[in-house]
């Protein structure tokens, strides 16, 4: 074994999805863009299903057709770009919903495929994607006399509970929706805490399924081992890495592991992570390169022939606080590189 081992726990994602389902009293969908947050939408999409989530949400219309593919015709996928310009007979064909943004968008849906369904996204202070106030003025009357599914908005500030942009953008969504007959959606994993105002008709988790900040009760779903590829020792003043950022500062052993950058270890981890043996901490020393890590194991009572980097005692979150960054990205960077294993059951 010369890559890592990601080990992906589809029962783990599963219970994550049911406590979310359990926080409302509404239809809980899943967002499975970007693959599935890195771990596999195919497989992540199929656990979910099984469980009873019906409809799905990806960012574009190509992850939507590979969805599809992977799930079959009883479920709805649902497209946050909306209808682009060229994406029509895939929409068309690969039964995709759109996720309506621009007036534009409207018009060329309603234009080419009139009677297929579809959403829109509505602005309410994000200033991202969907309708302006004024421009959903225009276009309500017409949009919802047609096959409309879901009018939703997005949540800018959600993991920050107390932040008052919650409930400006609650109060903007409902002068902007009250009144209609279409089933309305706020709430990502963020909004889900925030609580029962927030959950109108069904909510749209990600990165809660995936064990991910702000559910801070989620169950951990990726574990993550790197195989050491060889052990050296190394005397006081000597350097390991690239441009000699780490020198020895006793006799050391350092081992060096399979994965690097390229398998989604940002170079802003250098000499800030710890990898695992067991509970043990192991400090990362030197540069990450492309496709390899230094290691300290020179306090290790024995040499591993594995150290682990996402498992109980380093979170994506806590990984990601490392790097400056958010579990998200980490989970999203994550490479093809890996053996992967899904385990349910
Ligand atoms: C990514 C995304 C979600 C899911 O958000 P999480 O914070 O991962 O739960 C929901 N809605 C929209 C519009 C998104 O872009």
């Amino acid at each position: 074994m010369s890559t890592g081992f990601l080990s992906i726990d589809l029962d783990a994602l599963t219970a994550n999805w049911r406590s979310l389902d359990e926080m409302t009293d509404v239809e809980t969908c899943a967002v499975v863009k970007a693959d599935g947050y890195g771990l596999g939408a195919a497989k992540v999409g199929r656990a979910l299903m099984k469980v009873g989530v019906k409809r799905f949400f990806v960012a574009v219309a190509e992850e939507g057709a590979t969805l599809r593919e992977a799930l079959g015709p009883n479920v709805e996928i649902c497209i946050f770009a909306g209808h682009m310009r060229g994406d029509t007979d895939m929409i068309a064909d690969m039964m995709l919903t759109p996720i309506i943004n621009t007036v534009g968008q409207l018009t060329r849906h309603l234009e080419a495929l009139p009677e297929h369904p579809f959403g829109v996204q509505l602005d309410t202070g994000m200033n991202r994607l969907g309708l302006e106030i004024d421009e959903w003025a225009s276009v309500a009357e017409i949009a919802l006399s047609q096959n409309c599914r879901l009018v939703m908005s997005h949540l800018a500030c959600a993991d920050t509970p107390d932040h008052p942009m919650n409930h400006q953008q609650l109060d903007q969504f409902h002068l902007m929706t009250d009144g209609i007959n279409v089933p309305r959606s706020l709430a990502a994993t963020g909004g889900i805490l925030l609580g029962s105002e927030y959950h109108f008709d069904m909510t749209r988790p990600g990165i809660g399924l995936y064990g991910g900040a702000p559910f801070t009760n989620a169950v951990p779903v990726v574990k993550l081992d790197l195989p050491v590829i060889q052990v050296r020792t190394v005397e006081v003043g000597e350097t390991v890495g690239y441009a000699n950022s780490w020198t020895a500062e006793r006799p050391s052993k350092i081992a060096t592991l399979s994965g690097g950058y390229a398998d989604g270890f940002i170079r802003a981890l250098s000499g800030s992570a710890n990898l695992w043996h067991g509970a043990q901490a192991v400090p990362l020393v030197g540069r990450v390169s492309m496709d390899l890590i230094t290691a300290d194991v020179t306090d290790l009572p024995e040499l591993p022939g594995v150290l682990s980097i996402l498992g109980p005692d380093q979170t994506v979150d806590e990984l990601a606080e490392r790097a400056g960054t958010i579990g998200y990205e980490i989970l999203t960077s994550l490479g093809s590189r890996y053996q992967r294993q899904f385990s349910d059951g």
